[in-house]
């Protein structure tokens, strides 16, 4: 095949990163690229892991039809697919500092979306060279769809509104741009893509456009990053780890992006442990299909040596404690000490400051813990653990000891739930969640505490004497004494039995025993409602007389709940009366219940 010829020079694979607003297309349009379905085994149809996926030049060359200019060395392109909930900010900050070029998928009909500002940014902070994938052109009103054509083609046969429609979506496109301070413009329009940024428009749907998303990028990387791509491809490798895998028959694997130099069999590898660094060697490397995405894929070939960039499958004993997101290094001659002491730093680094109390995290990369850590962070729910790995009953035991019941919760993303955890759950009032979409799994707890708290407002509320004022209603004395029953209205909050009642100058007029309306007994009166309550205590016409007002006496403890904790729950009538009562208890004493 020509390709092989036309690789004269050891340039490594370009790794690109694929990103974007959640929905706008990336799985689609990777699916369309190697011809396969992931999205129908996504978990909840947004994409968790980096995945990668190597594009070999001739499938590149086979796409574009003979449209690919003659000078392209570089050996294919490697796509990283990294996901696109916000929620996954480190993830993508790690795929943007790895990626040497990457393409932002926008919806050309949904525009920009929060997770496409924030791919900006963070493509403008790591400096990474990038087009835009304009996606959904088959969704402008009137559009002829031509499977698979160039972009240039297919929009030669569209007809003059057509045009014109998607022409101003790309100048919109471009506007937003610019306010980041990026020229942009649709790509055939470009002379100089180190000055604009390409906008390539295309349907993952329908494949219009995939020719030229993959000739730019080709070109791209060809032309402005040969000097970042002619890296060692000889020399000790370097990479990351995607995931750690148990697989059937074959024990304990590593999918790796290895970014730099070469690996072998027979390396020692030093790579991020959980506790410390692990040094292995390299038992088998196997690679996936071209086109086939490192973490679906069934079939692999077996090989003896990798060179960047690459997608590849390690197997090597120890590797069970290997830590998803750490780097792995090839160590030849005399290289081992440094190594295993750089790689001890990065473990440490890696270490998720906690809280010294709060929930417990688990989830199955550093990747995903980092990113749920920061959404929680954000969300201000403190921490007090937080590590990589499965449920196990220890965790429970460790959440069991917290004291605030909304923390004695385990958040797991994408672990298992060990048998033996699975067992203590049953005898425990610890709350465990386990998703595999980092987004539901911390909705579902943020849902989850939003309810218990209400619940426990609401036991609170019910335990906690409320504020009531009511008016003594003249011509309203039913009986004198043992007990007195009098007419009220209630005139601010409401009243219960139970309730002492004072005067507005403090003392104590007597205890509500019963309150009636129409003859019947109810348990409590709001405002506005005029009823018969009895009085244990007073005389009517000697300690109490018809006109007065007056308050239930809240005592000191239950009024610094409802002042500081519960003045958002209280209906206007009820603060009103609430700064009442307070007024006449903090006439003698400022302090009282403060
Ligand atoms: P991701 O979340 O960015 O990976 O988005 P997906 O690839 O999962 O796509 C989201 C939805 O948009 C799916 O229902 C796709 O079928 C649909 N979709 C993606 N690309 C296109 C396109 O070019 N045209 C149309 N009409 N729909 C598309």
């Amino acid at each position: 095949m020509a390709t092989v010829t036309r690789q004269i020079k050891d340039l490594r694979t370009p790794i690109i990163c694929v990103m974007g607003h959640v929905d706008h297309g990336k799985t689609s349009m990777l699916d369309k690229i190697r011809g396969t379905t992931v999205t129908d085994i996504e978990a909840g149809e947004i994409t968790q892991h980096i995945g990668a996926t190597e594009v070999p030049l001739y499938t590149i060359e086979s796409l574009c039809k003979g449209v690919l200019p003659g000078n392209i060395e570089v050996p294919g392109l490697l796509f990283i697919d990294t996901p696109g909930h916000h929620a996954f900010t480190t993830l993508r900050s790690r795929g943007g500092a790895l990626s040497d070029l990457a393409v932002l998928v926008i919806d050309i009909i949904d525009g920009f979306q929060p997770q496409t500002d924030e791919a900006l940014k963070i493509l403008k902070q790591y400096k990474t060279p990038f087009i835009i994938a304009a996606n959904k052109i088959d969704r402008i009103p009137g559009w002829r769809v031509n499977p698979s054509f160039s972009f240039t083609k297919t929009f030669e046969s569209q007809p003059d509104n057509v045009k014109n429609a998607l022409d101003n979506r790309i100048y919109d496109l471009a506007g937003k741009l610019s306010a980041y301070g990026f020229s942009a413009d649709r790509y055939d329009r470009i002379r100089d893509f180190t000055r604009t940024i390409g906008i390539v428009p295309i349907s993952a749907r329908t494949g219009e456009g995939i020719p030229d998303l993959l000739m730019v990028l080709v070109g791209l990387a060809q032309k402005f990053l040969e000097k970042n791509l002619k890296l060692h491809v000889t020399g000790p490798g370097v990479g990351t780890v995607l995931e750690v895998k148990e697989d059937k028959g074959l024990g304990y694997s590593i999918d790796t992006i290895i970014y730099d130099g070469e690996i072998r069999t027979g390396d020692t590898i030093v790579i991020g442990g959980k506790e410390k660094p692990i040094v292995t060697k390299v038992r088998a490397l196997l690679k996936p299909m071209p086109n086939r995405e490192l973490r679906i894929v069934e079939k692999f070939d077996h090989v003896d040596r990798v060179t960047a960039s690459a997608g590849v499958k390690i197997l090597a004993s120890d590797l069970d404690k290997a830590m998803a997101g750490s780097h792995l290094r090839v160590a030849r001659e005399g290289m081992l000490n440094a190594l295993i002491k750089e790689i001890e730093s990065e473990i440490e680094r890696a270490k998720i400051v906690t809280d010294e109390t709060g929930i417990i995290v688990k989830a199955d990369t550093i990747g995903s813990l980092e990113a749920i850590v920061s959404e929680l962070r954000s969300l201000k729910i403190p921490i007090a653990q937080a590590e990589v790995g499965d449920i196990s009953k220890k965790d429970i035991i460790e959440a069991e000891t917290i004291n605030d019941p909304l923390h004695r919760v385990v958040l797991g993303f994408n672990v298992k739930l060990l048998p033996d955890a699975k067992e203590h759950m049953l005898e425990s009032d610890v709350r465990i969640f386990n998703r595999n979409v980092i987004y539901r799994l911390i909705d579902d707890y943020a849902d989850w505490e939003e309810t218990q708290k209400k619940l426990a407002e609401k036991k609170k509320m019910m335990e906690i004497v409320r504020p009531g004022r009511i008016k003594y209603l003249v011509n309203c004395t039913f009986r004198q004494s043992k007990p007195a029953v009098i007419g009220v209205q209630v005139q601010g909050g409401c009243i219960k039995p139970g309730n002492v009642l004072i005067k507005p100058d403090g003392s104590k007029v007597g205890v509500i025993k019963e309150i009636q309306e129409r003859n019947e007994n109810i348990s409590f009166a709001k405002k506005g409602k005029e009823v018969a309550i009895s009085l244990d205590g007073p005389v009517a016409g000697r300690q109490i007389h018809e006109g007065e007002v007056y308050y239930v006496d809240i005592p000191e403890s239950h009024c610094k709940v409802l002042e500081f904790q519960l003045k958002d729950v209280l209906s206007q009538d009820e603060l009103e009366t609430l700064i009442e009562f307070l007024s006449i208890k903090r006439k003698d004493d400022h302090f009282w219940g403060k």
